[in-house]
């Protein structure tokens, strides 16, 4: 069973993982965005942790739903709603559980992913996110042991967002010279799912 110290773990990792690696996704961004993808992520998962440290969610779910909340609040790129509503849709897929197993974690992401998708418009295949999100939440089952499959997964997902023009988002200006470069939100997606793997290890 997952309590509310594992989620607190996850969330951690995942804010270290995008400090650590932020240069990298705003060098993503650069190539076929506006440069602030990594800085914008640092800044949401540093207000994610500061408002988890201030007030300390008794649940599992009402972490996600405080997580989403800052990362709406305090990412101004197309990146803050969508990594938010991904959380707080999953948090509140969670309801007031003090422990979740791990298949009903599955489910609630797979909720969270879903509502992604409904408010950006965009599905797999259009380089962004979801092409790692999705197949992450698919390789997801009843056990911790398929955090790391949708680890693997998401890490494909995200390679091959290379070779995709995009379809949504300010990539998608750039037509087909959109081609050739991996997506820097994909890229951020599978360090968030790499981290909840990471934190199932611990
Ligand atoms: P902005 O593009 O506003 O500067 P970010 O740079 O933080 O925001 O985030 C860009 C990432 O957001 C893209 O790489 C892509 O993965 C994701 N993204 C953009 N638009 C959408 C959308 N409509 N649906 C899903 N993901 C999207
Ligand atoms: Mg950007
Ligand atoms: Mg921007």
């Amino acid at each position: 069973m997952l309590d509310t110290a594992f989620f607190r773990r996850w969330l951690a990792l995942a804010a270290a993982a995008v400090d650590r690696e932020a240069d990298r996704l705003t060098e993503l961004d650069s190539a076929i965005g506006d440069a602030d993808h990594g800085s914008n992520l640092r800044r949401g998962f540093a207000s994610v942790s500061a408002a988890l440290d201030a007030e300390p969610p008794a649940t599992p779910g009402a972490v996600l739903v405080l997580a989403g909340r800052q990362l709406i609040s305090s990412v101004g790129g197309a990146s803050g709603p969508l990594y938010g509503t991904l959380l707080r849709r999953t948090g509140k897929e969670l309801g007031d559980a003090t422990e979740v197993a791990p298949g009903r974690l599955a489910e609630a992401l797979r909720a969270g992913v879903a509502a992604v998708a409904q408010l950006g418009g965009a599905a797999a295949g259009d380089k962004t996110m979801l092409d790692a999100l999705e197949p992450a939440v698919a390789a997801l089952g009843d056990t911790t042991e398929s955090f790391a499959a949708a680890r693997d997964a998401a890490e494909a997902g995200a390679q091959a967002t290379v070779p995709l023009q995009a379809r949504k988002g300010r990539a998608s200006y750039l037509g087909e010279r959109s081609i050739g470069h991996r997506d820097p939100g994909a890229t951020s997606s599978a360090l968030l799912i790499a981290a909840l793997a990471q934190a199932a290890e611990e």
